[in-house]
């Protein structure tokens, strides 16, 4: 903690912040929750086409047979391809929906988009491909070409599908083998199939009545139309010099983004609901020397004495020393390492002047900045730290000093209430917007194999879904479910996760792969039993206690499943990201054979 003994609250004040956050919340709770939202499909299809591309070209239906089919080309799937590789497999086909590598830094390219954890932790393979990125927290152009970089250096362009959606994943017994069918009418055989289709990729629009209506221009931050703004996510969208823009949403997208629209655009409405916290982002800047790039490692090092501190270890010093790792023990309570000792009067005792404290300073950030007193006094977060994802900027708060930026606060009508068609509407106001803009976050859990839009078909037809419906999931290590041989999952379910989950991907990758060469050396297949699934499940479940008071606490959003339901059986490593790799290595070292299993038939 960071916060010295006389910074902190005394007991009548956090008293009265308790009840203070308790009324916040109460203003945002909606009983409709997460269904409040629309998905950006079907007549909302529009929201989520790449703009990227042009015309798709046309090609072929692939029926041919490789090694490993990867679902999805984002930094999961590529970091699988690079760490097949490295395990020698040759025939690695990777399938993506977008028109090239990335993922969410192909979709991502708004204006203003970086990433806020340090580059030289989050970039992954910089040992490898020996690139050492120059600022400390890198554009996410700078990003994409570093997906780019990794999938050239392991040649994994070669074989790759884009603009392609893989629709379902078939096991043929006879085969041996998984049939991979896409949108593009491939049916196409795999050994083994890798399903990296990410967390956060699907847009989401908020279910605003008359949102079809508006005549204006629309898009959703993830498909940023430059089009129609001109300019690059650097700025200079000269096009806007006449519009008036209205943005809805202030997460860590919104945050980025605002900053940007006000130098460029006439106007811009910015409808806010909850506002995020907003610490300093100090982005400079770095040199070689800077991060310790002059010994072979060295990136491996720094990303694991980052993983280390964000988990809630020890570690000797702390080489990156950004607000992530100060404000690592408040973030605790998102961690599964405090949810091992979560009570709530552990927390009151330990943590809750703290948070407080780091709160104030917060607070007073936006006041010492916004100039305006109501406008300040709007955007003063009102709750616990770990209750939203921290944002980063030191252009955010000075942007809603300029005339041309009016912020709109929502909270008390839930949210926008209605879109017309020429703007929307707040509280009975009308604002006339040429441009509405929706920095809405994504679905979560709503893509890939877990979302029920992905079918899979394991042994004797079984669907995933279907046999996880009574008992919630059933995986191995978060990787591989009984009765669906050879395929490996990636992701976040019963598998650790951390801020920086690029180093949870690659971690994820050196798994998989592991598990394919093995299956490969032995002429088996990678399958656990049931048992070994009851036994992962288990030790879930064991160490993790009702943590849920914490977010029940917070305002809604997705951390909280925004404040409705609760998951069938656990669904995370309730330890920290370093304890998982370490079972997860000693597993591989000493009991892999355990799930290879004699392969049925001969190969086709
Ligand atoms: P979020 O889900 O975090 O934010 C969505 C925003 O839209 C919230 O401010 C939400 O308000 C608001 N909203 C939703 N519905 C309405 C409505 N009806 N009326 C008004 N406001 C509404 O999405 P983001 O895209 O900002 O971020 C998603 C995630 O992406 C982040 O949490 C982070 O993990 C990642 N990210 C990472 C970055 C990085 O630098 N590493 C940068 C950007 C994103 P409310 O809070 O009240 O629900």
């Amino acid at each position: 903690m960071t916060t010295t003994p006389q910074q902190l609250p005394a007991a009548a004040e956090l008293a009265a912040l308790r009840q203070r956050y308790r009324l916040e919340r109460e203003r945002r709770v909606r009983p409709d929750g997460a269904r409040q939202y629309r998905s950006a499909d079907a007549e909302f299809g529009y929201y989520a086409a790449d703009p990227y591309v042009g015309e798709v070209a046309g090609r072929e239906p692939l029926r041919d047979t490789v090694d490993v089919a990867v679902v999805g080309g984002g930094f999961g799937g590529i970091l699988a391809g690079a760490r097949l590789r490295r395990e020698g497999v040759e025939s690695v086909r990777i399938v993506e929906k977008g028109g090239d590598f990335g993922g969410t830094w192909y979709w991502n390219r708004y204006p203003g988009v970086h990433c806020d954890i340090e580059s030289h932790v989050y970039l992954p393979m910089l040992d490898e491909t020996g690139y050492v990125p120059e600022w400390k927290y890198a554009p996410g152009e700078e990003i994409r070409r570093h997906a780019m970089r990794i999938a050239r250096k392991f040649d994994l362009y070669t074989d790759a599908l884009f603009s392609t959606s893989v629709t379902s994943l078939t096991w043929d017994e006879e085969l041996g083998a998984w049939i991979v069918a896409t949108d593009r009418g491939d049916e196409f055989r795999a050994t083994y199939v890798v399903t990296a289709t990410g967390t956060l990729s699907e847009p989401k629009l908020p279910g605003i009545p008359g949102i079809e209506d508006f005549q204006g221009h629309t898009f959703h931050t993830s498909r940023w139309d430059y089009a129609y703004t001109g300019g690059t996510p650097d700025g200079g969208m000269t096009a806007l010099a006449r519009k008036r823009v209205g943005i809805v949403g202030t997460g860590a997208t919104g945050v980025q983004v605002i900053p940007m629209l006000a130098e460029d655009a006439a106007h811009v409405y910015v409808f806010q609901r909850t506002p995020s916290t907003v610490d300093v982002r100090a982005n400079r800047r770095t040199t070689a020397h800077d991060v310790g790039a002059d010994h072979d490692g060295w990136a491996r090092e720094r990303r694991e004495n980052y993983l280390r501190i964000v988990s809630g270890e020890t570690a000797e010093r702390d080489l990156v020393a950004d607000q992530w790792t100060v404000s690592a023990g408040l973030l605790e309570k998102l961690l599964p390492s405090f949810r091992r000792q979560g009570e709530r009067q552990d927390f009151e005792a330990v943590y809750e002047a703290a948070d407080a404290a780091k709160m104030n300073e917060l607070r007073a950030r936006v006041e010492q900045t916004v100039t305006d007193p109501d406008t300040a006094h709007k955007l003063k977060p009102w709750y616990r730290y770990a209750c939203k994802r921290p944002t980063f900027s030191d252009r955010y708060y000075p942007a809603f000093n300029r005339a041309n930026v009016t912020l709109v606060d929502t909270a008390d009508t839930h949210g926008i209430e209605r879109v017309t068609a020429d703007g929307v509407v707040v509280g009975g106001t009308t604002y006339e917007l040429d441009c509405l803009v929706f920095a809405t976050g994504f679905s979560v859990g709503t893509s890939g194999i877990h979302s029920g839009k992905l079918p899979v078909h394991g042994r004797n037809g079984t669907q995933l879904l279907r046999a996880w419906a009574q008992e919630g999931p059933r995986t191995l290590h978060g990787f591989t479910s009984n009765g669906f041989p050879n395929l490996i999952q990636l992701g976040i379910l019963h598998n650790a996760s951390s801020v920086n989950f690029t180093h949870i991907l690659d971690e994820q990758a050196v798994h998989a792969a592991a598990l394919v060469a093995a299956a490969e050396a032995k002429g088996a297949v990678v399958e656990p039993s049931r048992e070994a699934e009851d036994a992962w499940i288990a030790a879930l479940a064991e160490d993790a206690p009702d943590h849920e008071w914490f977010h029940a606490e917070c305002t809604p959003g997705y951390y909280n499943r925004e404040d409705r339901g609760r998951p069938n059986g656990p669904t995370a490593y309730p330890h920290s990201a370093v304890a998982f790799h370490e079972i997860l290595k000693h597993w591989r070292e000493h009991s892999m054979d355990e799930i290879l299993r004699a392969r049925a038939c001969t190969r086709a």
